[in-house]
């Protein structure tokens, strides 16, 4: 199997040759393709399997086919437990962004930071990678919009639940459009997953690695 077979476009498979992956890894195998066709995906998996390039990669493809938006309306939201996830994940999105056939903004936002630089940021956004609760601090400012979010990965979702973000991750979920298409990662399958899995998405792939 190469990554070449999953439907990726030249610019994308050029920056993973200059990253030295070799081949895709299980779980890049199933999601990629997956969802490119706009599926949803459950993938129960561990940090280390690959799991940001699984989404990442699609996304950036599906990203390059769109209009730049150019105003403070996210179209894909990545939501992570915490501040380290979200600086690595924006900085893979990041690594795979240079020379696209179009330009694609990742920006990534997170507490125990001042809200303002991040605010000022904002503006043009396509992937946004927040936890949950600085989220909504942007959304009260009006900073950020999340009605027209058409793609959300919850990325290591069991974590953000046992972090206690529940109720903002329901506040989040009421604040997004009721058709699009969502992407649940966890390391564990427990009975808050689950409920997610069974509330938000739509006859999703489930992946296990
Ligand atoms: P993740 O599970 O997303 O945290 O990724 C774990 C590590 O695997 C990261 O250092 C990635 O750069 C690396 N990685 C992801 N996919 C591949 C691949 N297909 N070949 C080689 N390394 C990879």
């Amino acid at each position: 199997m190469s990554f070449s077979k999953l439907g990726l476009s030249a610019p994308l498979l050029k920056n993973i040759e200059a990253q030295k992956y070799e081949q895709p890894y299980a779980i890049q195998q199933q999601a990629i393709p997956a969802i490119l066709q706009g599926k949803d995906v459950l993938g129960i998996a561990q940090t280390g399997s690959g799991k940001t390039a699984s989404f990442a990669l699609p996304i950036l493809e599906k990203l390059q086919r769109t209009e730049i938006a150019g105003n403070r309306f996210v179209k894909t939201l990545v939501l992570v437990p915490t501040r380290e996830l979200a600086m690595q994940v924006n900085e893979v999105f990041r690594t795979f962004s240079a020379g696209l056939s179009r330009r694609v903004k990742t920006v990534a936002v997170y507490g125990g930071v001042s809200i303002n630089p991040q605010m000022m940021q904002l503006h043009g956004t396509d992937v946004l990678v927040a936890t949950p609760g600085r989220l909504l601090d942007l959304v009260r400012l009006k900073a950020v919009h999340l009605a027209q979010v058409e793609l959300l990965v919850l990325d290591e979702a069991d974590k953000m639940l046992n972090l206690g973000f529940k109720d903002e991750m329901d506040e989040i979920f009421g604040l997004l459009p009721a058709k699009r298409q969502n992407i649940l990662f966890s390391a564990t399958l427990g009975e808050g997953v689950q409920n997610i899995n069974d509330t938000m998405l739509h006859n999703p792939l489930t992946i296990k690695i």
